[in-house]
């Protein structure tokens, strides 16, 4: 008898066995996806193991359809990955397996099904076009020679702007030959002499032979960029690939243009949420073939199936895109920390503002710290400023003196950025007669005020309504906005700079495909102008002119009920501070705060995010939270309100637990979001093999509890929201 045992995408947390027919067998292997009936559907599953004999009745057992591979489209070595995320996060293996695969994949497709559809600039060459998107992309296709038609479009570039330079005969598409690169003959083009720290740096992840990890804490513009090139030519000339991990919103064509520029005759691939099925199925196809040597990617290339890896590298290590949050739940960072170990490569980890887990591995030696202190290209240090809020009359939001400032430096020719977390007019409306607020009616929250199309919308559910004339309980006519955000802030420098351009960043004005990168153009041309944003502005893009930084509020991060509040908010005051004083001069930081005298905040001033950064570690240390020591978080949702605490109350065991405690079940953050109940169990533990220990357990009983199937749950491993 011959069974194979397949992991398939049902929400079940197991695997299923089924009977390999005499004309099967031939074909037969572990990572070879098979076709299999499954009630009375035909699905797509993978198989994990042969074998002789099962514990299941053999005469219920169903036969395969289908091989459909002719090679294993994973290596055990990558099953075995997998497996190590299905139990990690205590998410079901066929679930976590087709996660991973490209959904080209999943439906059964072959891998081989596609040809690369690249396009390359005509004879013609350069040429002036009208619309600067199609002359970006005219001008990046020229310095490039050729790219492909996924990597143009995970750039952000539209169909519409390749069709129309087709349409001027200014571009062609042909279909790449088959990519191949021989590591000796790898042309490196210019680069800069690395200073002390960058030297020191390198040589020491240079030295490395099997895994290693690297915490480079540098900050912004210390040249962190030119040690990861300088790192991955050593691997790439031993012929081995690499993995570079950026952040959702970190993959611009500057970016990309380094490594392309650096590394002229290397096939680099590019891994981003704008990709279609058929390109990232053909990514996967190059990777696993070793047809490409660096990828760059989001999250989720961390699952590529590289055949030949040598190294991985997580820029902005800290940043909260990296996290999952629905589904499987990985942190593609922490994950990246179990390939290169498993693999024993190195992996380095960088950021300006360290997540505090990462710094403390780095001070308990597990990972090796390399400091990078100085801007690589200019001396200067930016100079915080608290304005004290206290007693102040502010104009929307602007004390006096950060006006004044405000105008000194546009004055100068230079440009000014203007942060504030919060998008829309303001956050609520409130009727001035009996206190009326514009909450949410689904959710345990505000219904934003969006005054330009006028309307209330709920950032929680998306619940949109029109602004009621009147007050809904007294019928007041006086209803009036409160609070601050983007838009009222764009607004009313607008009518305070009469004759100063605006630029607004949020999720509302950049919406429309390609609109970001066109305010980025806009904001690149320089001259004086004001950019307000959200934290879109915060992440990783260089802006020369930008002098002033204000960041309007930062008490809402000093007093959170999440215990990792503050030291988000000292990384983005760091990242923000981190866009200023690129010109040359040094950058001036605005912060107001009604709290100036606050400790992390002027430890945060004063010594700077390093400094703070060890100090909440202390903090963290003192109370027991992590990294020293590890969470999990079983969130329930449902309609009915004593179903989810019945069954949250049902996980809560009798007796005390070693090593574990529990919390809850308490409200989520948000109690109520579209009209569920939300409610949460706090697992923490003081050791990670206890918590994971417990966890397994706890899951096979969540799996058999009659109101799991009526409610929404969830584990969370490590959560980065509480
Ligand atoms: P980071 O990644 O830390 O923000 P980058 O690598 O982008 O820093 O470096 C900031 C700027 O300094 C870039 O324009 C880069 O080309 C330049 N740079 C980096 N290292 C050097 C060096 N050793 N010599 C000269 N310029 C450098
Ligand atoms: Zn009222
Ligand atoms: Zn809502």
């Amino acid at each position: 008898m011959k069974l194979v045992e397949v992991a398939l995408k049902v929400p079940l947390n197991r695997t299923f066995d089924y009977l390999v027919d005499e004309s099967h067998r031939s074909k037969l292997a572990i990572g070879k996806r098979v076709r299999v009936p499954f009630g009375k559907r035909e699905l797509v599953g993978v198989v994990l193991t042969i074998k002789e004999d099962t514990n299941l009745a053999v005469d219920k057992l169903k036969s395969i359809y289908e091989v459909i591979d002719e090679q294993p489209i994973l290596t055990t070595t990558y099953l075995k990955f997998l497996q190590f995320c299905s139990r990690y996060y205590c998410f079901p293996l066929g679930e976590t397996l087709f996660t991973a695969l490209p959904a080209a994949l999943r439906n059964g497709d072959a891998i081989d099904k596609l040809a690369t559809q690249m396009l390359k600039p005509s004879e013609q060459g350069s040429a002036k076009v009208r619309g600067k998107k199609q002359q970006a992309l005219l001008d990046y296709l020229i310095e490039n020679r050729a790219c492909s038609i996924g990597e143009i479009k995970a750039l952000g570039f539209t169909q519409a702007q390749i069709k129309s330079l087709e349409d001027k005969s200014l571009v062609e598409r042909f279909i790449a030959p088959p990519t191949t690169w021989q590591s000796d003959v790898i042309q490196i083009n210019h680069k800069p002499v690395l200073n002390a720290e960058q030297a020191t740096a390198c040589a020491a992840i240079k030295q490395v032979e099997a895994f290693s990890c690297f915490l480079l804490e540098g900050i912004t513009g210390s040249g962190k960029t030119e040690v990861y090139l300088q790192a991955l030519e050593d691997i790439v000339k031993q012929g081995l690939q690499a993995l570079v991990l950026v952040p959702e919103i970190g993959l611009t064509p500057q970016t990309v243009n380094r490594f392309r520029k650096r590394f002229a005759n290397l096939p680099i691939a590019l891994w981003h949420s704008n990709l279609s099925d058929n390109e990232r199925l053909e990514v996967w196809r190059q990777v696993e073939t070793n047809e490409c040597a660096i990828v760059i990617g989001t999250r989720s290339s961390i699952f590529l199936p590289f055949a030949k890896l040598g190294m991985l590298i997580v820029d902005e290590e800290h940043d909260a895109s990296f996290k999952q949050q629905d589904g499987l739940r990985y942190h593609a960072r922490d994950l990246a920390a179990y390939r290169a170990a498993t693999l024993q490569i190195p992996m380095i980890l960088g950021s300006a503002t360290p997540a505090l887990e990462s710094l403390q591995h780095a001070i308990s030696n597990k990972y090796r710290l390399l400091t990078l202190s100085q801007r690589a290209q200019t001396a200067t240090a930016n100079q915080f400023h608290l304005v004290d809020m206290k007693g102040q009359i502010a104009q929307q939001g602007f004390a006096g003196i950060t006006l004044q400032t405000i105008q000194d430096t546009l004055a100068r020719g230079k440009q000014v950025m203007v942060f504030l977390n919060r998008r829309g007019f303001a956050p609520t409306l409130i009727c001035h007669e009996c206190g009326w607020l514009s909450n949410c009616h689904r959710c345990s929250s505000n219904a934003t005020y969006h005054k330009g199309i006028a309307q209330l919308i709920c950032h929680h559910c998306g619940d949109v309504n029109t602004i009621p004339r009147q007050c809904p309980d007294c019928g007041s006519t006086q209803i009036m906005p409160t609070g601050l955000g983007t838009e009222q802030v764009a607004e009313f420098l607008n009518a305070h700079l009469p004759n100063t351009p605006i630029t607004r960043i949020d999720r509302d004005t950049t919406r429309k495909k390609g609109s970001f990168e066109e305010a980025l153009d806009e904001i690149r041309s320089g001259g004086a102008r004001v950019l307000v944003g959200t934290q879109m502005l915060a992440k990783g893009h260089h802006f020369p002119d930008v002098a002033l930084v204000v960041i309007l509020d930062v008490d809402s991060g000093l007093y959170s009920s999440d215990f990792r509040a503050t030291e988000h908010m000292a990384q983005l005051i760091t990242q923000v501070a981190g866009r200023a004083g690129r010109s040359g001069e040094p950058g001036k930081v605005l912060l107001q705060t009604h709290f100036p005298e606050h400790p992390l905040l002027q430890d945060l001033v004063n010594n700077g995010y390093q400094d703070f950064a060890r100090y909440a570690l202390t903090e963290r240390q003192e109370v027991g939270l992590p990294p020293f020591s590890h969470l999990a978080l079983i969130r329930a949702e449902g309609h009915k309100f004593e179903q989810v605490l019945q069954f949250l109350s049902d996980l809560v065991p009798k007796q005390r637990l070693a090593g574990i405690q529990l919390l809850g079940p308490l409200p989520a953050p948000l109690e109520r979001i579209a009209g569920k109940f939300r409610y949460q169990l706090h697992i923490q533990a003081e050791s990670r093999n206890v918590l994971h220990h417990y966890l397994a357990q706890l899951s096979d009983y969540i799996n058999s509890h009659p109101l799991a199937n009526r409610i929404r749950w969830s584990i969370d491993v490590d959560p980065i929201d509480m």
